[in-house]
């Protein structure tokens, strides 16, 4: 085996194997799980990224051989339970990923770990289930009236308190209110424009809502439509989409991914052999398009289909102003932002296109911060890990602060609430009079575009 650290070739990922029976081969799995624990105790420069690497360290170093061997097998699930498969360890650190020969994928590794514990059910599985089925959530908390219920109720100490108690749901975490005024039934229709193909960009977009825009937050939907009716782009919005299945995936529950993937992919791949760009407002739903589906679907054209044609919304428009056809003609300053590059938007690899596009904006000072906030989707607001989840992004509660900004924004509308959160927690005697925008509304805003 060879010794050399790193890799002269471009990364490569291997495909989910997620169908082979042997993928739930817990021997096997344990067995793969000590060999690349071994790597990365050898290793270690996964330290501060999330706390699965110090559960792992601490394990090792605390065993009486001070090696991976002195480790009860059975503690290796500690270690499985901190990864919220956020894949930057892979994507931003690992020397020894394939194609060197050590062959490390660690976050895969843990979503075929976490696919055993789902299969094998868990204490928490009643809770995991209900937190992350988020459009069938969507769907029944915007019903009008229980709208409003379910708001109220989330505002109550009392019913959070029983809720912690009952569903696991930590009663001071953030929790996103509902909406009756769901995105894709009230959003404006195109109006007719030419369409003008880029040489990088398509010149029509179809929208993909995702659950939170559709259920929680559809301003950021309107304001995404509003730049593109600005520029001249015509667009689509998905009819039927169910949600993207990141939220299942990092349960490890792979079959109702697939389920997902059944009802998404058919329009998805229409589209995008039609010629359209499909453009997602929230980076893990990005990611699960460009790279998890293609991954576990590696030999379904439609999926590769969709792929191709997937764009973070600013890798979109920053490739169109490269094409020459973004206006720029910015009439509002934002002052101050206080910028958060979210893990799901760095590991797509695209740089940073919203630092990029704010950065046009006339007179507006942009602070960026590259680091997880520790949100991690459904991962942050459980009881057992909300704590954690704080202390991970302390520093990024800091450093957005310490910019003293007149925004803070994050293309994880979610990381941007929990930001929020520990900014409040941070500066009790001193808050902050920052106000959340997300980046799209940052820029509707710049263009002068009214709400
Ligand atoms: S995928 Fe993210 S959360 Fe999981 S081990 Fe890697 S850095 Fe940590
Ligand atoms: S995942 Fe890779 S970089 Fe991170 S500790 Fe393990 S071997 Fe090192």
């Amino acid at each position: 085996m060879s010794q050399r650290e790193g890799s002269l070739e471009a990364p490569t990922r291997h495909p989910i194997d997620w169908q082979n029976p042997d993928f739930y081969n817990i021997d096997a799995t344990i067995k793969e799980m000590e060999r690349v624990f071994d790597i990365c105790h050898g290793c270690r420069r996964c330290v501060s990224l999330c706390n699965a690497f110090p559960v792992m360290f601490d394990l090792i170093d605390e065993s009486p051989t001070l090696e991976v061997d002195g480790v009860p097998k059975e503690k290796y699930w500690a270690v499985v339970d901190q990864c919220y498969l956020c894949d930057v360890c892979y994507m931003t650190k690992c020397p020894y990923v394939p194609p060197h020969p050590w062959n490390v994928d660690f976050p895969h590794l843990m979503l075929r770990a976490k696919a055993i514990q789902f299969k094998q059910g868990s204490p928490t599985a009643f809770r995991d289930n209900n937190l992350s089925s988020t459009d069938r959530n969507g769907k029944l908390a915007t019903i009008p009236v229980v709208v409003q219920f379910v708001n109220a109720t989330a505002k109550m100490p009392a019913m959070r308190a029983l809720g912690e108690k009952m569903m696991g749901v930590d009663k001071n975490a953030w929790v996103p209110e509902f909406t009756s005024k769901k995105f894709r039934p009230n959003a404006a229709p195109s109006k007719t424009y030419e369409v003008k193909e880029g040489k990088r960009t398509a010149g029509k977009v179809a929208i993909f809502s995702t659950c939170y825009v559709n259920y929680n937050e559809p301003g950021i939907g309107h304001d995404l439509i509003k730049i593109l009716d600005h520029n001249e782009i015509p667009y689509v919005i998905i009819e039927k989409e169910a949600c993207c299945g990141m939220p299942k995936l990092e349960l490890g529950d792979l079959e109702s991914v697939a389920k997902l993937k059944a009802i998404n992919i058919p329009p998805l791949a229409k589209l995008a052999k039609e010629g359209y760009a499909i453009l997602t407002p929230i980076p893990s739903c990005t990611l699960m398009f460009k790279q998890e589906l293609p991954l576990m679907f590696p030999n379904d054209s439609d999926v590769q289909a969709v792929k191709e044609a997937m764009f973070d919304p600013f890798e979109y428009l920053v490739s169109r102003q490269k094409d020459g056809l973004l206006k720029t003609d910015f009439s509002t300053s934002l002052g101050k932002v206080s910028y958060h590059i979210p893990c799901h938007s760095r590991v797509q690899n695209v740089g940073q296109k919203t630092r990029e596009m704010l950065e046009m904006v006339p007179d507006t000072m942009v602070t960026t911060v590259e680091r997880c906030s520790g949100h991690a989707g459904t991962w942050g607001v459980k009881k057992e890990f909300h704590e954690t989840a704080l202390k991970i992004g302390k520093p990024v509660f800091r450093q957005m602060n310490d910019a003293e900004p007149d925004y803070i924004s994050s293309d994880c509308q979610l990381a941007a609430h929990h930001i929020e959160q520990g900014i409040v927690q941070l500066k009790k005697d001193k808050p902050s009079t920052a106000k959340i925008a997300h980046p799209i509304t940052l820029v509707r805003k710049a263009y002068g575009l009214p709400d």
